[in-house]
């Protein structure tokens, strides 16, 4: 992977707690820090997998901080029990956002209803606990922003994070105020080629950029990687795809969707530091 040795990353969305990642975790964050990933935000989708993350973070927390929050996948599981105990999680320094939560009515893994009730529920953690959102959202566009704009006048900073939507979508959004997260979707000459046509309307200082590993490996990679895991080390890649659909330089695209992340997530990061190994 080629890239300008003086450009620095954050991937905003990587599932490092996933169990693919159990044999070689430390490598895999080794070889995303030697491409220029220089922090990374875990995702946190479950209370047991926020739990993971938030011990991750507390293991390398010069480069990891985690999420909190109940994918709406498994809406199902947020009862009162799973709801406190991602309170208790959102209070810890370490967890930067609340999420990933929101809507997914592409499966519907989980009811509509209680994909609603768990979202709206997360939603007002996060106001509680003044964190910013981390934000799912497929094929419910219109609940989503509604859900939204209930709590419009209390919500703190959030980033939709893979937006894969259309352009009516990412304008509503844009002016709603959202940040936006954009993956290796834009690399899928199947379903992710119109994103090209609208990164360009997401103002600088709005733009987040993230691999979602191990999910959504770019499939324009050359030569095409032996594992079909995707890992940190792609966001590269990924920003090279987004920074040219842009008309943008990859220096300037990872300066400033950098600059963005690092402000959004409040963190007081160490920049061109050696990141811990552990
Ligand atoms: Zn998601």
């Amino acid at each position: 992977m080629s890239h300008p040795p003086s450009a620095e990353f954050v991937d905003i969305g990587i599932n490092l707690a996933h169990d693919s990642y159990d044999g070689d975790r430390e490598a895999v964050l080794r070889r995303a820090i030697d491409c220029g990933v220089r922090q990374f935000i875990v995702t946190g989708a479950s209370v047991q997998g926020s739990r993971d993350a938030l011990a991750l973070a507390q293991a390398a927390p010069r480069i990891l901080r985690a999420t909190a929050g109940c994918h709406p996948h498994q809406a199902i599981e947020l009862d009162a029990t799973a709801l406190a105990a991602l309170d208790a999680l959102a209070a810890d320094p370490l967890v930067v956002a609340v999420g990933e939560c929101g809507l997914d009515y592409h499966r519907n893994f989980s009811s509509p209803r209680e994909q609603r009730a768990a979202f709206a529920a997360q939603l007002e953690l996060a106001i509680r606990h003044r964190k910013p959102l981390f934000l799912h959202c497929r094929d419910a566009h219109a609940d989503f922003m509604a859900i939204l704009r209930e709590q419009a006048a209390a919500l703190p900073p959030a980033v939709l994070h893979c937006f894969t939507g259309v352009a009516a979508e990412l304008d509503e959004c844009l002016e709603f105020g959202l940040y936006i997260g954009i993956t290796g979707w834009i690399c899928d000459e199947r379903r992710g080629t119109h994103l090209k046509r609208l990164v360009g309307r997401i103002p600088r200082g709005r733009l987040m950029i993230e691999t979602d590993g191990p999910y959504l490996l770019p499939r324009d990679l050359q030569p095409k990687p032996v594992s079909r895991r995707n890992e940190p080390m792609y966001l590269p890649h990924i920003a090279a795809v987004i920074a040219a659909a842009r008309g943008e330089s990859l220096e300037d695209l990872a300066a400033h969707t950098t600059a963005t992340a690092r402000t959004f997530f409040s963190f007081a990061w160490e920049t061109n530091s050696e990141a811990d190994s552990t």
